[in-house]
């Protein structure tokens, strides 16, 4: 007498079945903050992608109440000064050597692109997860309110 598995034609685990390692790593990381966990230098995210900070527009100055976030110099009517996508406005000088050491505006945390793909999978893995987190409280309000 053949057995029930083998009569209802059950195996035990298909080849495709085998669990996908590298989706449960992604998790991981996001779930235990393993990422941050992974050492002191990797704490500091990447630099900001070149082709954004070369492409940051210049402006000059026509307002003197603008100061620069790092050196906390005003800057003086006339002065060409870079803008981020944030406003905020820096001297070159100053934020050039910060943009390629991190990806964020110092003063507000902005954040840049970055040209470290293993990074930019990470944090778009966080802004998917918030998103869903965001899609669920939602629909719990519309349910319960
Ligand atoms: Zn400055
Ligand atoms: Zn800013």
């Amino acid at each position: 007498m053949s057995d029930y598995f083998q009569e209802m034609g059950w195996q035990e685990l298909a080849d495709g079945e085998t669990p996908n390692h590298f989706l449960h790593m992604a998790r991981l990381l996001r779930d235990y903050n393993m990422f941050e966990e992974l050492g002191q230098n990797q704490r500091l995210a990447p630099p900001a992608s070149k082709q954004v900070v070369e492409n940051l527009p210049n402006k000059v100055i026509s307002n003197k109440d603008a100061t620069c976030p790092v050196c906390l110099k005003s800057h003086e009517i006339n002065d060409t000064v870079k803008e981020l996508p944030c406003k905020h406005l820096y001297h070159p000088e100053c934020i050039m050597p910060w943009l390629a050491k991190t990806n964020s505006c110092p003063l507000c945390r902005y954040e840049f692109p970055t040209d470290d793909e293993t990074y930019e999978a990470y944090r778009k893995e966080k802004i998917r997860a918030k998103q869903r987190e965001e899609d669920i409280s939602n629909l719990h309000n519309s349910m319960f309110s």
